[in-house]
């Protein structure tokens, strides 16, 4: 689906390289000899290759992140511009509705909707289906609904997408709701009744940069989404971090604070947690999967 988006680099007058995933080195190798302004990938991609590669003095000026959330927590970001040398902005489609239906501007406060007119956006209690106003602050699940789509329209799409939604005015002039993905709700979990995104804690975590490397991984102990704290959580160092107990406890203190929810950190070397090429997993699997009602009607 996503390359349907090629099409309309084209149709702006770009000339697009593809390369894909898979091969980290041929894709380093075309930015040094291609000098492409701009690369589009996904977060934990560009992650990675910054992560493998001095990118700060190649000749990309931008870097649009799409594909999982991660692209507009501001620390992930900072993170991404300073390893690329490069501006970092997000978009977002949905595989059922559109490609790239919502994308950042020059701003970099939340992603517009470029699709008017394509796709009304509606926003629900992911619990109860109720829906919310699409208010500043607001947070909820996004849904959405083909309006001109004439092969197998999608009426009220349920996308498993929570989103936060600003509605202050943008400086760059585009009206109308702003929204940015904090998580999907297949990934939530709940840990004593309150609701916790994987990508929420990401976000916190980040904010211990430069100590850490910004990869987690969450490892729950029961199947299911109910999970009893403390929810025990893996942290990875950043290179030649020496780090112990004592960050451990402040990223907890910090998670608890934040999102309320008392978690287990465990700190591992960088390296340890595995690298994505494509969207990262930030949950490991429950020791036994069985069936949960949760997120199917
Ligand atoms: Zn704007």
């Amino acid at each position: 689906m996503a390359g349907a988006a090629l099409a309309a680099f084209e149709r702006i007058g770009l000339v697009h390289i593809p390369v894909g995933t898979g091969n980290s080195a041929l894709l380093v190798r075309a930015i040094e000899t291609l000098e492409p302004d701009a690369v589009v990938m996904t977060p934990s991609y560009a992650a990675h290759l910054a992560e493998g590669h001095d990118l700060r003095d190649s000749s990309v000026q931008r870097v649009l992140v799409a594909g999982e959330p991660g692209g507009g927590e501001p620390a992930f970001r900072a993170k991404l511009e300073e390893g690329w040398g490069a501006k970092v902005t997000e978009a977002m489609g949905v595989g059922d509705i559109g490609p790239s239906l919502f994308g950042e501007c020059e701003q970099q406060d939340g992603m517009h909707l470029g699709a008017h007119g394509f796709a009304h956006l509606e926003l629900i209690d992911p619990e109860t289906g109720d829906a919310r106003e699409l208010e500043d602050g607001a947070e909820g699940e996004l849904v959405l609904t083909h309006l001109r789509h004439r092969a197998a329209p999608l009426l009220r799409f349920r996308t498993r997408d929570h989103v936060t939604v600003a509605t202050s005015p943008c400086a760059c002039g585009r009206e109308g709701p702003r929204i940015r993905c904090i998580g999907r709700t297949d990934d939530m979990i709940i840990v004593r009744g309150v609701n916790v995104f994987p990508s929420a804690i990401r976000q916190l975590v980040n904010t211990f940069a430069p100590q850490v490397s910004g990869h987690i991984l969450v490892r729950p102990t029961a199947p299911g989404v109910k999970q009893e704290p403390p929810l025990p959580v893996t942290v990875e160092l950043a290179p030649n971090a020496t780090a112990g107990d004592e960050l451990a406890q402040a990223i907890a203190s910090k998670v608890r604070a934040e999102l309320t929810v008392r978690t287990e950190i465990e700190l591992v070397p960088f390296g340890h947690l595995q690298r994505s090429e494509y969207k990262s997993r930030l949950v490991a699997a429950a020791p036994e999967r069985t069936v949960t009602s949760f997120g199917h009607d």
